[in-house]
């Protein structure tokens, strides 16, 4: 079905499914350890990279009947639908509000699929059961934000939690028939190209099931753009970064299946780098540095 030099999310999900399944993305109005704790992410702003409908009073019910309306106009043909609890940290609850949220998938006989978005540092052994119960009728996705592997990095945007951290929660998760999909960014000042690898191998190792990557970009109202206004952070190149994503999938091992290639700010949000909002650009800039080197996932993966 797909012919990307990468193991690419749709290909996998109709493989999956046997047919066109779409994420819907939920803010359960929820919130964040590290923004009760603190000031949170320095990326991250009030929304918690969410939609803010939450906020807007809009429950999770409706959410999910305006975002599966919303996928039908925007595509031909939509079969079924991932519920993906994105905003803030959607294991940051009591068990009893999370089995709430949760159990209005059951309402939705299109929703083939729970995605739960959180904190290494947010998850549990009772979290990791209530979640295991959806999976009997639910494929159920587990997505971590790991962020860096480079501690100094995670200091340096605040993160509150460390790469062990990490690597425990997934060793703790993937006793579970999850697929732990780890969220990364891109960007970071002394970021290099042998970070980058040693990132692949670091989750290659680990054997998550999917990765997300982001580019760390400067949202409005972010701790991030205050740095940023006073001259103290500058965004990634485009061209750097098209590198160091082509690179992280030439070493990455060819099965994990690549979520995303590059982040997006909500519309009205994104200060810079601007060359980021032209996603479709972005993708078809690191298929053609793979397929001009004759490249792909894995090609130099060595484990
Ligand atoms: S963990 Fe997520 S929601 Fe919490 S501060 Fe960081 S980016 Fe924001």
């Amino acid at each position: 079905m797909s012919n990307r030099p990468y193991n690419d999310l749709k290909s996998y999900l109709y493989k999956t499914f046997g047919k066109r399944v779409y994420k819907l993305t939920i803010d359960a109005g929820l919130t964040c350890p590290n923004r009760v704790r603190g000031s949170g992410c320095i990326y991250c702003n009030e929304r918690g990279s969410g939609t803010g409908l939450w906020a807007q009073g809009v429950d999770i019910k409706t959410q999910v009947a305006l975002g599966m309306e919303g996928l039908r106009r925007k595509y031909k043909k939509v079969d079924g639908f991932i519920a993906y609890f994105q905003s803030y940290t959607n294991t940051f609850a009591s068990l009893k509000t999370l089995k709430t949220n949760w159990n209005i998938i059951k309402d939705f006989p299109e929703i083939v699929g729970l995605s739960i978005g959180t904190r290494p540092d947010c998850i549990d052994h009772e979290r990791l059961e209530l979640l295991s119960e959806y999976s009997s009728d639910y494929k159920v996705f587990l997505e971590l934000g790991l962020q860096s592997i480079n501690e100094e990095n995670l200091r340096w945007i605040n993160r509150g939690h460390s790469v062990e951290d990490f690597k425990k929660a997934v060793e703790m998760a993937s006793k579970y028939p999850f697929d732990i999909v780890a969220h990364i960014i891109f960007g970071f000042p002394k970021q290099d190209i042998d970070e980058i690898i040693e990132t692949a191998y670091f989750l290659s190792a680990l054997k998550v099931q999917g990765v997300k990557i982001h580019l760390l970009y400067v949202a409005k109202g972010s701790l991030l753009h205050q740095l940023y206004d006073r001259g103290n952070f500058m965004p990634i190149e485009k061209d750097t970064y098209i590198e160091m994503v082509t690179t992280f999938l030439e070493h990455l091992a060819p099965e994990i299946v690549i979520h995303r290639l590059t982040g997006d700010a909500h519309r009205g949000e994104l200060i810079a780098p601007t060359w980021s909002v032209d996603k479709t650009k972005i993708i078809n800039e690191i298929e053609k540095r793979l397929k001009d080197r004759s490249s792909f996932q894995g090609k130099l993966h060595k484990l």
